[in-house]
Order: C-alpha cells, then sequence, then structure tokens
C-alpha cells in the first residue's frame, strides 16, 4: 500500500487526540479491574463489550488443554483455563487490497506485591503529574487499548481498512503464553502483529526464550532434640540454590557467542521467584519447593535447554552428599518457548519506522528485551513479523507501576498510522 497523504496523517492524528480522555478513561476502568492470571474474565467482559460496540465480529475462546503438548506454541500448564478467555475482534472488508493486521496484548497482570508499599494504591488507577498508575497500567493495559483507539482513529478520520485486522486480548501471557497459543492455533495470524509491551517507545531486536521450573525436594523430619536424625529440607534447597547460580554463570557466559546478547549484564537471569517449605518452627522441614525462570538466546531449542536444566540438577544430586537424600525433582509450570530475532529489514518494520516518523516521534531505537514475549510465539510458530513497540512505563512487576499519558498518545498516533499504511486504506463513501 502507498504512503498515506499528509492531509489523511493530520486526520488520524487529530481524531487520536479527540478521542484521548475516552481511551484514558477506559484504560483507568482496566486498571481498577484486577486481571490476574486466571481471573481475567471482568476484564475481557469488558473488552468484548467494547470491541462489539464498534462493530467487530467477537470471538471469545479459552485455551484448549487437549492442545497443550500437541501445538508447539503452547507450554505447559498448572491451571484450569475454563473461567476465562480470550477476545478476539475482526473486522473483514468486502474487498481485500491491502496486508492484514493483528494488534494484540494481554490483559493479565502480575501480583501487587505487599500493596501498603505504594503510594498509589494498585487499582486506584490514580493520575499525577501525567503518569497513570496501577498493576497492569504499563504492563500491558495502556497498550491494549492503545490498539483499540489507534483502530478508532483510521475510522474516526473518515477513512476504511482494506484489508482485515484483529484486535488481540489475550489471557495468561505472565506465566504461560498459553494465551497467544490459543489465539494462534485458532488460526489468529495475520502478515504482521504488533504487541505495545511497554519498551519506552523502541522497537524489540530480539528475545530470551524463556523456561519456568519447579523444584521439589524432601527432607526427614526430626525434632530439634534429635535434628541430626532428619534431613532439613529448607538446608538442602539452599545447596541446590546455590547449584543453579552456577547454571546461571555458565549460561550467561555463553552470551559472547551471541552478538546481540554480548553487551548484557545477565541475560539469562535464574529468578527463584518463590519458595515455600517446611511446616512447623520447631520441626526438621521434611518439603521445600521454589518455583523460577532463566532465559537462553534466539535458536536454542526450548525443550533442550529444559533436558539440559534437568541434566545440571541431576548432576547436582549425583555429586553433592547434602543432596542426594533430598532427591531433587524438577516441574515444568510455565513458559517453554524460544527467543526470536525481527529481521530489521522486514517491509513490517520499514513501514513501521515510517510511521513512527510521521506521527512526529521520530525513527525509534531497537534493543534487546531479555524476556519472554508473545512476539516470539507469532515469529517462531508462525513465520510471522511481530513488532513489539509500546508507551514509557516505570516499575512494571514492582511498586508503583506507572505509564506515561504522553507517552501513551503518542504510541497511539503511530499504531494508527502504522494500521493505516500496513493495511491501506480508502475515502469511506457515504
Ligand atoms: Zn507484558
Amino acid at each position: 500500500m502507498s504512503k498515506l497523504s499528509q492531509a489523511a496523517v493530520d486526520r488520524i492524528l487529530a481524531a487520536v487526540d479527540r478521542t484521548f480522555d475516552d481511551q484514558i478513561a477506559l484504560l483507568s476502568d482496566l486498571v481498577s479491574t484486577p486481571t490476574q492470571r486466571g481471573a481475567e474474565r471482568a476484564g475481557q467482559e469488558r473488552i468484548a463489550t467494547e470491541l462489539e460496540q464498534r462493530g467487530y465480529a467477537v470471538d471469545r475462546f479459552s485455551v484448549p488443554l487437549s492442545e497443550i503438548g500437541r501445538h508447539p506454541a503452547f507450554s505447559p500448564a498448572t491451571i484450569d483455563y475454563s473461567d476465562t478467555f480470550n477476545v478476539v475482534g475482526s473486522w473483514h472488508p468486502e474487498t481485500i487490497a491491502g496486508r492484514s493486521l493483528a494488534l494484540n496484548a494481554h490483559i493479565d497482570v502480575v501480583p501487587t506485591a505487599d500493596p501498603a508499599l505504594w503510594r498509589h494504591p494498585p487499582y486506584s488507577a490514580d493520575q499525577e503529574d501525567g503518569w497513570l498508575y496501577g498493576r497492569g497500567a504499563g504492563d500491558m493495559k495502556a497498550g491494549l487499548v492503545a490498539n483499540i483507539f489507534a483502530i478508532d482513529a483510521v475510522r474516526a478520520a473518515g477513512l476504511e481498512f482494506t484489508a482485515p485486522v484483529q484486535i488481540q486480548s489475550v489471557i495468561d501471557e505472565e506465566t504461560t503464553g498459553n494465551g497467544t497459543a490459543a489465539a494462534i492455533a485458532r488460526g489468529y495470524v495475520a502478515d504482521a502483529i504488533v504487541i505495545p509491551e511497554p519498551t519506552d517507545e523502541r522497537l524489540v531486536r530480539a528475545n530470551t526464550g524463556v523456561i519456568k521450573f519447579a523444584i521439589k525436594v524432601r527432607g526427614v523430619p526430626a525434632h530439634p532434640r534429635n535434628a541430626s536424625s532428619g534431613v532439613s529440607a529448607l538446608d538442602a534447597m539452599i545447596v541446590l540454590i546455590s547449584h543453579l547460580k552456577a547454571l546461571e554463570s555458565g549460561w550467561n557466559a555463553e552470551r559472547s557467542a551471541h552478538p546481540l546478547f554480548a553487551g548484557l549484564d545477565n541475560p539469562v537471569a535464574l529468578n527463584l521467584g518463590t519458595i515455600r517449605g517446611g511446616e512447623w518452627p520447631a520441626s526438621v522441614p521434611c518439603t521445600c519447593r521454589i518455583e523460577g525462570r532463566i532465559g537462553f538466546y534466539p535458536g536454542d531449542d526450548a525443550a533442550a535447554r529444559a533436558r539440559e536444566f534437568e541434566a545440571f540438577v541431576a548432576v547436582a544430586k549425583r555429586s553433592d552428599d547434602r543432596l542426594k537424600a533430598a532427591m531433587p525433582q524438577v516441574e515444568w509450570v510455565g513458559v517453554m518457548q524460544p527467543g526470536y530475532v525481527l529481521d530489521g529489514n522486514s517491509a513490517a518494520e520499514e513501514t513501521f519506522r515510517a510511521a513512527c516518523v510521521a506521527a512526529g516521534n521520530g525513527d525509534p531505537a531497537a534493543y534487546v528485551m531479555p524476556c519472554y514475549l508473545d512476539a516470539a510465539l507469532f515469529a517462531v510458530h508462525a513465520g510471522r513479523p511481530a513488532i513489539v513497540y509500546g508507551p514509557l512505563a516505570e516499575s512494571i512487576h514492582a511498586i508503583d507501576e506507572r505509564v506515561s499519558l504522553d507517552s501513551i498518545r503518542r504510541v497511539t498516533g503511530t499504531l494508527a498510522l502504522f494500521a493505516a499504511t500496513w493495511c491501506g486504506v480508502r475515502e469511506r463513501s457515504g
């Protein structure tokens, strides 16, 4: 599709400005609606209603447990998805002249940690000095709402898309990626995908693959007066964690073979996210379980990395007497997916960069994000260009998460101009 006229650009950006208060009102409502994993229903109902009111054909569907382990886009899951669902709104022109587009965002958010530590309560959606606060404000409800209003702005400018457009609001990105996997398995792909994760208005050039594990150890309980007759599961876990730090160092050392990652401090980041163990202050503990994640490099096979992790734990058990009785066992409890590298010469990226410039936001920098992204599923399992670019946000997954309102406006303009250019538009008649 050819370039937009300057008049069309101006009309689209004016429409973004005109509806921006409504956009932030919807964002505030969504931030005030807690949508942790498995509990996304209320937020998804709201999105489905918003899309239906705009005339999209709306599909609600959950993650089919029968597909996990069969379709490669799915990762191991530990929850039942029966009370939660994805929402995809589709719009199809009568005759197709351009390239299709899917704007994807996840609605699930991570836990708040101690709400008392927040200056602005996590579900308040407070605004102060140009920032909107709340869990999920940046990661990534701002992007989800920007997707909807970007398409609105093109229409409000009197233009009609000449290629199919999808708005995807997916569940369970933060643990498994299975919401987007379910969308792909159901056929919801497009010629390009954009995911406005909070990237501070930069493009993601590459990300890491990630696997999420749990490890259980067992002890032998005893009374403290006979402590030596027992085996402490907590002590064993501390030993095992010290071994895992060596695994992290080893995988980090491989970065020298991956130029995009060589300059990063800790690209694989072994994070131990939870630990639970012990039964009683005055009993030698019988059980301990940790959950965590570790990254690896694009091109690596996720299942092979998982086997490598299991083998490492097995060697630690055999080689360290303190672990023999503890019988460490590895389970896979979340995302198990490779990383990806976005082709810098793709038509999608070229068009996106031009949209950034046309929106007045300059040519964006590109950077490497050492974490899981749903974009990897589209790139690796569907072979589609997946652009990750979104607003300036701070303290995501932390305390007083916030997103910049000015940045949301800029990103919405870029998304709108990209959608119009990529898909193609015509003047709406009548
Ligand atoms: Zn996110």
